[in-house]
């Protein structure tokens, strides 16, 4: 989906993550945008075998934000 942003795998697990959109602070994915409404992105392992799943909160206020927090986080092992 967001096929332009590199994203580093999990320090953890070695896995690579999705960004995840979330509308007014929840993640439905049914739930079109409108006006009102806020969107935000946010980026965990969700690896079941993960020891740690690390995630960066869900009020990056675009996709590239939430990748750089990953990639922030992914870098300090
Ligand atoms: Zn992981």
């Amino acid at each position: 989906m967001y096929d332009n942003i590199k994203l580093k795998p999990c320090p953890f697990c070695g896995v690579v993550p999705e960004i995840q959109d979330f509308v007014d602070g929840t993640r439905d994915m049914n739930a079109l945008p409108g006006f009102d409404v806020k969107l935000s992105y946010g980026i965990g392992c969700e690896n079941e075998k993960c020891t740690c799943h690390p995630w960066t909160g869900d009020d990056s206020p675009t996709p590239q934000a939430a990748a750089e927090a990953w990639n922030r986080r992914a870098k300090d092992e």
